[in-house]
């Protein structure tokens, strides 16, 4: 055993489907800021998402697990969809400093639109100070928002938030889940691994 402080990233997502713009996203922050392996954590029942119905929970840990096989830094845990009732961003990371120890520091990465939204989830607080946050940029995003919401929460809660600009990308899962309804085509966007899942399992099809 060494005593190297771990660096873990945690990518939180619904996942409905899983496409480029996490993938990348999450290799460019491991890479950035040296992570020793991103964890990705599909959502269980996100308090938030409750306007549409949501693929089942396995379903998208499923798709999740086939977009990451290629990547040996990248994981996927089952820590949210195996919790019950809604599932909150900061009972998770308990859980991970609980697994891999206090010491160990945790970058949790999000897409601009996230940070925007930081603010309004249960304890925002004490997650801010429990953890770092990594911006991504997000294609659709205004950065000038993004920049002042980042100052609001350093200048209110002395905490900073990291920004990254990753290779943009305009692929959204809501974008995947509309061109399956209307038969057009997903091709390049996602793993074909997940293309061809979706296929199978004909997910986000029309009626
Ligand atoms: P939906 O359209 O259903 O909301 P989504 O594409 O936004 O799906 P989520 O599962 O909601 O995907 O996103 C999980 C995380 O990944 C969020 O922090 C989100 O900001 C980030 N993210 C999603 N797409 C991108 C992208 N293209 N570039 C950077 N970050 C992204
Ligand atoms: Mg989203």
């Amino acid at each position: 055993m060494t005593n190297k402080l771990q660096r873990i990233g945690i990518m939180g997502g619904t996942f409905d489907p899983i496409h480029f713009g996490h993938l990348v996203t999450a290799e460019a922050v491991r890479d950035q800021f040296n992570l020793d392996k991103v964890i990705f954590v599909p959502s269980g029942n996100p308090p938030h998402k409750v306007k549409r119905n949501i693929t089942d929970k396995k379903i998208r840990y499923l798709m999740t697990i086939l977009a990451t096989v290629t990547n040996p830094y990248f994981e996927v845990s089952a820590i949210e969809i195996d919790r019950e009732g809604y599932t909150y961003t900061i009972d998770t990371l308990k859980e991970f400093k609980n697994i891999y120890g206090e010491e160990t520091q945790i970058f949790f990465i999000t897409g601009a639109d996230a940070i925007l939204e930081i603010l309004t989830w249960k304890n925002a607080e004490e997650l801010l100070k429990m953890c770092n946050f990594v911006a991504a940029t997000r294609p659709g995003y205004a950065g000038d928002s993004i920049s002042e919401k980042i100052e609001y929460i350093k200048r209110i809660y002395d905490k900073e938030i990291f920004q990254v600009t990753v290779p943009s990308l305009a692929i959204s899962s809501t974008d995947i889940r509309n061109r399956v309804f209307e038969g057009r085509p997903i091709k390049y966007l996602l793993p074909e691994s997940v293309e061809r899942y979706i296929e199978k399992a004909g997910l986000y099809k029309r009626g």
